[in-house]
């Protein structure tokens, strides 16, 4: 056995380890049991977007718009580094952001990617999905057409994240002109500091410089209907400091979100790279339709995400992923459930609304950090 394949089966039995110990731990369900819908499920900063969205869906606002208009309290959030206004900027220091909504009934999606200057992509996509005949518009054609559908422009770089930014590619070298933190005066009182702590901090990458926040984020958001109607919504800032014009997953429809009316739907925030190369959330959604409860399915597919980053033999640091994924699914009938790569000691978080409230729960994970 070479010293790959000893980490790559050590990896897989550490995963499945994981796995079977949370589901036996387990006497609660991981899963909301079978009950109909309103339910609208999010990522774990979706709590606000889940309470908006399920008051639509009661008023009987379509469900794609309800997701949507939930998600854009969360997209004019400058505070969430990984959405919207207030996003972390891409290696040039510019905001570009993704975005893709999808309709159950009638199985259209719209998406924008690398959009500049406009605080709701989301509502962007869905422009795309009601007025063209399109799914996706990217960089400038996507601007034109905001700006086209009267969407105001703005900064979005707020002056935290561009401290953000500004510390990471200080510090990314010491062959360059800009002087490491070591070597200046920083103000640790001011409140833009960037070595303060935010939600969305995830374990970095290896090499990352030292002291900056390594973030990843965005939000997702599905409804269910009380007839049985679906909408699904993923909106992102996308990895921080990426290449500019890089695409991540959020607006890659199956991949960062995707919905089957018949079925249920999915979403999924962390490494896109990783969702879009495995089709990620078309295979939980397609899990989901052979038989799996809600998390079963999450955590397949995420199984299958791991196995296929090992076998690129590029993305493992002592036989585990050196990212995250986290995977979120709402089926037909009302059950739920989310799962990742890596959770707490409680597993993985994720926001749900129901007719008992608006709330916090949490599903299993491969690792525990
Ligand atoms: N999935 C997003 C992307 O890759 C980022 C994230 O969720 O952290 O663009």
């Amino acid at each position: 056995m070479t010293y790959i394949d000893r980490r790559s089966f050590l990896a897989a039995a550490g995963a499945t380890a994981a796995y079977s110990m949370l589901k036996n731990a387990d006497a609660e369900p991981v899963v909301g049991g079978n009950r109909h819908g309103p339910v609208v499920i999010a990522s774990a900063n979706g709590l606000r977007a889940v309470e908006r969205a399920f008051d639509l869906i009661e008023q009987n606002t379509d469900p794609a718009a309800a997701v949507v208009e939930g998600v854009g309290i969360v997209e004019a959030d400058p505070d969430d580094m990984s959405v919207g206004l207030g996003g972390l900027p891409n290696e040039r220091g510019v905001v570009q952001l993704d975005s893709s909504v999808m309709h159950g009934p009638t199985h259209r999606a719209g998406s924008v990617a690398a959009l500049e200057n406009i605080v709701h992509p989301a509502q962007v996509a869905l422009k795309v999905l009601q007025t063209t005949d399109h799914c996706m518009l990217v960089g400038r054609g996507a601007l034109e057409f905001a700006r086209a559908n009267g969407f105001p422009e703005q900064n979005l770089l707020t002056d935290r994240a561009r401290k953000v930014w500004l510390k990471w590619k200080r510090n990314l070298s010491p062959a360059d002109d800009w002087l490491d933190d070591d070597q200046v005066d920083l103000d640790p009182a001011d409140p833009g500091h960037p070595d303060e702590q935010h939600t969305m901090l995830d374990t970095p990458p290896p090499g990352w410089p030292a002291g900056v926040p390594y973030t990843t984020g965005t939000i997702h958001c599905s409804a269910l209907t009380a007839d049985g109607d679906i909408g699904s919504c993923t909106t992102t800032s996308g990895l921080s400091f990426k290449i500019p014009g890089r695409v991540g997953d959020s607006p890659i429809i199956g991949a960062g979100m995707y919905c089957d009316n018949a079925i249920g739907a999915a979403g999924a925030t962390g490494r896109g790279e990783a969702v879009i190369e495995s089709c990620g959330s078309f295979a939980v959604v397609d899990e989901m339709g052979r038989g799996l409860d809600p998390a079963e399915a999450c955590i397949a597919v995420l199984k299958k995400i791991v196995d296929r980053s090992r076998r690129q033999k590029r993305l493992f640091e002592n036989g585990k992923p050196v990212f995250n994924v986290r995977m979120y699914a709402l089926r037909k009938d009302g059950a739920f459930g989310s799962a990742s790569i890596f959770g707490g000691k409680n597993g993985t978080a994720f926001a749900v609304c129901t007719s008992e409230g608006a709330r916090v729960e949490y599903g299993p994970s491969l690792y525990t950090r």
